[in-house]
C-alpha cells in the first residue's frame, strides 16, 4: 500500500460521509488520496434521516454545537453544486409542531434558547394550529402550534453518499474496500481517521460511545397523499420524531438508545412501534404509504457533544464523533481537517 506520488499523498481510513466529504476537500486541494473503508454494514450514514438540523439541534448548554452546526449548514449549498446534483436536497425548511401542552412548552423553551442566542434568531418563527396545517395541510388535528424554521432543510443521505463517491472517483482517489486494523497498515505522508465508530479501534486514546437509532423509510403509491414539503419535527407525547422528504415518501425517526452496544444494529420490535404510531399520530395520512424498510445504525458520539477532529501525531489526524449530526456537521468537518493538514 505505499503510494509513491510527487503530491503528498493522504490516507483517509473510513469511508462514511466525514470520511468522504474530507477525501474530496483534500484531493480538490491537490492531495493524493486514498480511502480505505470496511463496507456499509457499520455505516451510520447510511441509516441517517439527512435532517441538516442546527435550531432544532442546539438546546441550552449546547451553544457551541449550535454555532458549529450554523456554520455546516451554510457551506452545504456550495457543496450541491460541488456535486451537481440538486436532487440531494429534498427540503430546506423545518416546521416544529408538538401534540400536548407539556410538548408545547418543550419547543416554546426550545425557541426561547434559539431567540436569546445570535445564530438563527431571525429564522425562527411561532406558528398557530392553523399557520402549521396550512404549510402541511396533511398534518393532525391533534397538532397544536410550533414553529417554522427557514434554511433548515434536508438531504437524501444515500444520493449524498452516491453523490461523494461519484465525485471522488472523477478527482482520482482510489477506493480500497478493505478493513484496517492499525494505523501503522497505510503508507501515506497523512492520515486521517474517520472510522466512525471503529475510530477506538484504530486510535484507542480517542474516546466514541455507541448511541443507537432506528429509523423506518415509508414510499409514497398512486393512493396515498404527497409526502411533506418541510422537515416536521414533532414532539409527541415527550418523545421526538421527525418526518423527512425524500423523493418517493418519507424517512421517520429516530429513537436513541444510550447505553448501547456498538454492534447492536438490529431494529427492535418496540422502536419501529414507538415510530410508526407517532408519526401516524402527527401525519394520519401516512399509513396509507407502503412501509420500505426498518433499519438501525450506531451514531459515534463524544463526551461533550462535539466533534473530535485534531491532530493525533505529526502523521494522523482524527474526525469523528459526530454522533447525530455527522451529516450536518460534514462540511465544516471538511474544512477543519484542509486547515490541520495545512490546505
Ligand atoms: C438513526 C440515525 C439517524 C441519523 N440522522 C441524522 C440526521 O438526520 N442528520 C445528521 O446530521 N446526522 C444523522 N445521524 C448521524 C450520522 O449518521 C453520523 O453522525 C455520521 O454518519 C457519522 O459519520 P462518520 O463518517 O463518522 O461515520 P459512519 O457514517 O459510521 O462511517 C464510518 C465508516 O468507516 C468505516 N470503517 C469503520 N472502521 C473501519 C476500519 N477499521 N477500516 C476501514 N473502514 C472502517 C465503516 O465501514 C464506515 O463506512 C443519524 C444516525 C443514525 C444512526
Amino acid at each position: 500500500m505505499t503510494q509513491t506520488q510527487s503530491r503528498p499523498s493522504l490516507a483517509v481510513i473510513g469511508g462514511g460521509v466525514i470520511g468522504r466529504i474530507c477525501a474530496l476537500a483534500a484531493a480538490d486541494a491537490g492531495w493524493d488520496v486514498h480511502v480505505y473503508d470496511a463496507g456499509p454494514a457499520i455505516r451510520a450514514a447510511n441509516v441517517a434521516g439527512g435532517m441538516l438540523g442546527s435550531l432544532g439541534e442546539g438546546h441550552p448548554g449546547e451553544e457551541a454545537l449550535l454555532t458549529l452546526s450554523a456554520e455546516s449548514t451554510a457551506l452545504w449549498p456550495g457543496w450541491i453544486q460541488r456535486l451537481g446534483d440538486p436532487s440531494i436536497v429534498t427540503a430546506t425548511d423545518s416546521l416544529f409542531v408538538a401534540t400536548t401542552a407539556a410538548d408545547g412548552d418543550y419547543l416554546s423553551q426550545l425557541a426561547r434558547f434559539v431567540w436569546s442566542g445570535q445564530i438563527g434568531a431571525d429564522r425562527l418563527t411561532a406558528l398557530t394550529a392553523r399557520e402549521a396545517r396550512a404549510r402541511e395541510n396533511a398534518l393532525s388535528s391533534r397538532v397544536r402550534g410550533g414553529y417554522l424554521a427557514r434554511g433548515e432543510g434536508a438531504i437524501d443521505n444515500h444520493l449524498l453518499l452516491r453523490g461523494l463517491r461519484n465525485a471522488l472517483a472523477d478527482a482520482g482517489v482510489q477506493w480500497h474496500r478493505m478493513q484496517i486494523d492499525a494505523v501503522s497498515e497505510v503508507s501515506a505522508d497523512q492520515v486521517l481517521v474517520a472510522a466512525g465508530m471503529g475510530t477506538p479501534a484504530l486510535l484507542p486514546d480517542v474516546p466514541v460511545e455507541p448511541a443507537k437509532g432506528e429509523i423506518l423509510r415509508l414510499a409514497g403509491n398512486p393512493t396515498s397523499i404527497p409526502p411533506p414539503r418541510t422537515v416536521i419535527r414533532a414532539r409527541v407525547d415527550g418523545r421526538n420524531l421527525y418526518l423527512v422528504p425524500r423523493a418517493d415518501g418519507v424517512v421517520v425517526g429516530a429513537t436513541q438508545y444510550e447505553p448501547a452496544s456498538s454492534h447492536d444494529r438490529a431494529p427492535q420490535a418496540g422502536g419501529v412501534a414507538d415510530l410508526l404510531a407517532d408519526a401516524f399520530e402527527v401525519m394520519p395520512g401516512l399509513r396509507t404509504y407502503d412501509f420500505a424498510e426498518a433499519a438501525a445504525g450506531v451514531r459515534p458520539c463524544s463526551a461533550d457533544g462535539l466533534p473530535v477532529i485534531e491532530r493525533v501525531d505529526d502523521r494522523t489526524l482524527v474526525a469523528t464523533g459526530h454522533g447525530r449530526n455527522g451529516i450536518v456537521l460534514a462540511p465544516v468537518t471538511a474544512s477543519r481537517v484542509l486547515d490541520l493538514l495545512g490546505g
